[in-house]
């Protein structure tokens, strides 16, 4: 782990003239959490996963990426609940499970505005079915890195809020600080035994418990940053550091370390929680196409065509300006 955060902090080093900042720190989350699901892999994909770590790892981000070259690709990272119902409604009662009955009770141009993530990982684990029991290998890899960044950011309470970076309460910068910041300055203690990925038999409902998860923890996430800043001399919230050849302003390592006691680890709980559900849905979607097996596929590289294809999402990611909500 300290050997890939080297490797992060060079990247950031080399490129952080014309990368947004914000982004690269979510994108530390996101590998890690890719990277360690494969762990949770029976032994049966084990070997391909292993294989293809690299893979897996650096593609965990390719989604984010996408929001830079795709129409349509932002809502696929967040719902915003609270748009849905008053204080004291059950947000559960108000927004149906499933996206056809979603779709004819709001129309599909609000869940679109508001955010599909629930019903995207539906989705995309069928496509990953799909992938295996085609054997195809791009699809295979593309799909799996995909997977674990959208499981990853169901499990971030702010990205179930309209309020997703404090804007409405005075708090902004609450996003990086919770899904970044804290991981960057926290994820070496983290103890990342999760145990075994299993057959997950409703993944809709899965991914709802996720969104839920990630939903009830919204009120802690607000307020306790409001208490750690009460608590904490105001000259000490935050702190600067070289980066590259930039001065950033960041939360102080003593905020951090304060917001991190009061939440009891809860930024350490969500992301144990992503890796075991990316496992799953891996592991599930393996076992629906029939248990492929991928001893054939091990040692297969993906193709030309689609490292072109994903080295044109870099450029446009590196160029271009992002379409729709971003994490900042
Ligand atoms: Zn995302
Ligand atoms: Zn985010």
């Amino acid at each position: 782990m300290k050997y890939l955060f080297l490797l992060f902090t060079v990247a950031v080093s080399l490129s952080v003239t014309h990368v947004p900042k914000r982004a690269m720190w979510g994108f530390f989350g996101h590998k890690k959490i890719n990277r360690i699901s494969i762990f949770t892999l029976p032994n049966e994909m084990f070997g391909f996963y292993k294989e293809h770590i690299e893979y897996i790892t650096e593609h965990a981000v390719d989604p984010d990426k996408r929001r830079y070259a795709v129409d349509g690709e932002a809502p696929c990272h967040y719902i915003d609940l609270d748009h849905y119902y008053q204080k004291g409604e059950d947000p559960y009662k108000k927004m149906p499970k499933t996206w056809k009955a979603a779709v004819e009770k709001y129309t599909e141009d609000t869940l679109q505005a508001y955010g599909i993530v629930p019903w995207h990982i539906q989705r995309m684990k069928y496509r990953l079915q799909k992938a295996f029991e085609r054997k195809n290998i791009d699809l295979i890899l593309k799909y799996s890195a995909d997977i674990g960044h959208y499981i990853g950011d169901a499990h971030v309470p702010l990205h179930t809020t309209e309020n997703y970076n404090g804007k409405m309460t005075n708090q902004v910068g609450i996003h990086g600080l919770w899904e970044s910041r804290l991981v960057e300055v926290n994820s070496d203690n983290y103890d990342y035994f999760v145990g075994k990925a299993g057959y997950v038999d409703n993944v809709l409902d899965f991914a709802w418990t996720a969104v839920k998860g990630s939903h009830n923890a919204l009120d802690s996430v607000f307020r306790m940053e409001i208490e750690s800043t009460e608590e904490i001399p105001s000259n000490l919230k935050y702190s600067y550091e070289r980066r590259g050849n930039v001065t950033a302003k960041v939360y102080s390592k003593e905020f951090c370390d304060l917001y991190h006691s009061k939440m009891n680890g809860m930024v350490e709980r969500r992301i144990k929680r992503a890796v075991l559900s990316t496992g799953s849905i891996w592991y599930t979607a393996w076992v629906d196409a029939g248990q492929p097996d991928l001893r054939e596929l091990q040692f297969t590289k993906p193709s030309d065509e689609l490292i072109q294809e994903l080295q044109a999402l870099d450029d446009a990611y590196h160029h271009g300006l992002h379409k729709g909500r971003i994490c900042d």
